[in-house]
């Protein structure tokens, strides 16, 4: 499998590309910025075929419309984040795929499952693909992501990231924005390491954001 995090734009965003190198097939996941350099990104081996969006965010889908009009990608993400997506999406042969919770999406052989956790947004989704979970702005390297704005419910967070805790220890965990000290971690360090997910409780992680 080519995996490959690509840092990109202004606010330290990550984004990714996941190929098979046989059938040559490959998808991008985030569509923020340096649309040119994602297209380079692999350019050589692999066609992208698919555009997978975490969430809503504008640092996440503000180049959507251009990368999916240059590579004809089919276009994916959560019916919940539908409404925010589909206004920057203004050229209409791009096909859209709307997602929910366990949905798989298949790229060559590779499968990529689609876990729904809200509380970022509400369509925010996590991606298992083999060992690698890419988590958006759910989970990031010892933080998670903020609740204070339109969309956003930190219960919600709370009982995503209770998913999230299930994995196994080593499934490696990488982030939409490069805020750590390091660029991804694991389930197991984030379980020992990051306070948002050593909270047991709903109170003490309302307190974590100062609303309990
Ligand atoms: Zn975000």
């Amino acid at each position: 499998m080519f995996f490959k995090q690509v840092p990109v734009g202004l606010m330290q965003n990550f984004c990714y590309i996941i190929g098979d190198e046989k059938s040559k097939e490959a998808v991008i996941v985030d569509a923020g910025w340096d649309v040119d350099k994602l297209i380079a990104t692999g350019k050589e081996k692999l066609e992208i075929k698919k555009i997978i969006l975490t969430h809503s965010h504008f640092d996440h889908i503000q180049k959507v419309d251009e990368l999916a009009s240059k590579t004809n990608a089919v276009v994916y993400f959560h019916e919940d984040d539908y409404n925010e997506i589909k206004r920057v999406i203004r050229n209409t042969s791009i096909k859209i795929v709307k997602l929910k919770h366990n949905d798989k999406i298949k790229v060559g052989s590779i499968k990529i499952k689609v876990m729904h956790t809200p509380g970022h947004t509400p369509g925010g989704i996590c991606l298992l693909v083999e060992n690698k979970l890419l988590t958006g702005d759910t989970l990031f390297v010892n933080a998670v992501g903020r609740t204070d704005r339109a969309g956003g419910d930190t219960i919600k967070l709370f009982e995503s990231l209770q998913k999230i805790k299930k994995l196994e220890d080593n499934i490696e965990v990488y982030p939409g924005h490069d805020y750590g000290e390091i660029p991804f971690s694991t389930i197991g360090n984030e379980k020992k390491n990051n306070p948002y997910l050593k909270c047991e409780s709903k109170e003490q992680f309302l307190n974590m954001f100062g609303l309990f």
